[in-house]
């Protein structure tokens, strides 16, 4: 599929066939194709002044960070880069350097969960929870090291989902502790685990995990490269939960994908031990690219066309509204499980109910091209460590239409209701 040209939540390919673009090209263009107003915000500052490096400073990248500020609702300063990876591994050398200055050098690692996804560069590789993109590369950097995030579908039996939650928050903290606190530098999440299969925790999860980086003096680093910007329903995915991330890592959503630009929060009080007089002690890192003037402009206007379309709102209504529309599979027999919070929605597919056997990736495969060929573009999660994609995705622009809205509700009815599941 080679596609040529976008306007709102479609896209029309070479051969002139047309596509509600369910994935939102990579999770990321969250106030739809064709908005004239980004093109002309990025060319108007491509002509008054394109490029300066952010070891001083330009405007569009300070009136951007006062912008993420209000939307990340706290007092943190920015780092700008280009992309979710370098995002991370900006808030992973952030983190280490922190402790080091605030006199804990020994503190190098990070935890992360299985199946959450962090980047393609080696350290947030290193971080990602995904066998198979990791086998072919390593060995990658050590002092990251995985524990389990709790899976509202894959509960051990006998558990509630909350008691499950507890527990993996509790094997966490065991984790931390067999490792030694003090060696541990940060945690780092994506809120809702995003291309790993949407699993959307308990909120008690979310608490238990900010306490326990609490309690160890652990920075908490929170992955919003998909989360962020409206995508759940908030302006951020932490929201969902009341807590306070010591660091923010943002990309995809907030250019809508127009640019590349990718930010890296950190809270005001982390900022401190790097604003000594010793140029060592400053953070160390040139970004050549990072924080282009045009990409921070048009991420003004993307943010700005966000607010006054309402569009985090409109994310939580659409979504709930695809919700109800698609309830009523969950009886089908191959349906195990719907998942959703905003715009981001998960379909794990399963050939039995009872013990809960992924589909064939063939089934998987046929239900996807199937609607493909209604026109609606969806995706599936990324591989699980025994090679099952079973869980469908969707995450749709936010700016979408209520007729688009019902023809993706429509689509998933005729193709899920249907005979596909054994091809
Ligand atoms: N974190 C998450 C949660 C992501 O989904 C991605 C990209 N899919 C990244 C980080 C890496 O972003 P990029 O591809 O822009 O490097």
């Amino acid at each position: 599929m080679v596609i040529e040209s976008a306007k709102g939540a479609w896209m029309t390919d070479i051969e002139g066939n047309h596509y509600l673009d369910g994935m939102s090209g990579l999770w990321c263009v969250n106030a739809g194709y064709g908005r004239d107003e980004l093109v002309d915000a990025a060319s108007e500052q491509l002509r008054q002044m394109p490029f300066h490096p952010l070891s001083n400073s330009h405007i569009p990248a300070i009136e951007l960070a006062e912008k993420l500020n209000q939307w990340l609702r706290g007092d943190y300063r920015i780092f700008f880069s280009n992309s979710g990876s370098e995002a991370n591994e900006t808030a992973f050398k952030i983190a280490r350097q922190y402790h080091y200055q605030n006199g804990e050098p020994g503190r190098f690692k990070f935890i992360s969960r299985y199946r959450g996804y962090h980047g393609n560069t080696l350290g947030a590789l290193a971080a990602t929870g995904q066998a198979q993109r990791k086998y072919r590369y390593e060995p990658l950097p050590p002092g990251f090291i995985h524990v389990h995030a709790p899976d509202e579908y894959r509960v051990p039996s006998g558990q509630t989902f909350e008691e499950w939650s507890q527990e993996c928050a509790k094997m966490m903290e065991d984790t931390i502790l067999w490792e030694r606190p003090e060696t541990v530098a940060g945690v780092i999440m994506e809120p809702i685990i995003t291309g790993g299969g949407i699993l959307i925790p308990h909120p008690s999860y979310v608490h238990a995990v900010e306490e326990i980086c609490k309690k160890y003096g652990i920075l908490l680093i929170n992955d919003e490269v998909i989360c962020g910007f409206g995508r759940t329903g908030e302006n951020f995915g932490y929201q969902n939960y009341g807590i306070e991330p010591d660091i923010v890592t943002m990309a995809k959503g907030i250019t809508s994908g127009y640019l590349p630009l990718a930010a890296t929060a950190v809270k005001q009080e982390l900022y401190e031990p790097f604003k000594k007089e010793e140029e060592s002690d400053h953070f160390r890192q040139v970004n050549t690219f990072g924080g282009n003037p045009a990409a921070c402009k048009l991420a003004i206007k993307n943010l700005e066309i966000i607010e006054e379309e309402n569009l985090v709102a409109r994310s939580k209504d659409l979504g709930a509204k695809i919700r109800e529309g698609i309830a009523h599979l969950e009886s089908y027999p191959n349906i195990g499980n719907i998942r959703q919070k905003g715009l981001l929605i998960g379909i794990e597919l399963v050939n039995d109910k009872g013990t809960k056997e992924p589909i064939s990736q063939e089934a998987i495969g046929s239900i996807i091209a199937q609607c493909k060929s209604r026109g609606l573009i969806i995706g599936k999660n990324a591989d699980t460590v025994a090679g099952y994609s079973n869980i469908l995705t969707l995450a749709p622009p936010l700016s979408m239409t209520d007729d688009d809205c019902h023809m993706i509700i429509q689509t998933l009815q005729e193709v899920l209701q249907g005979s596909v599941y054994h091809p």
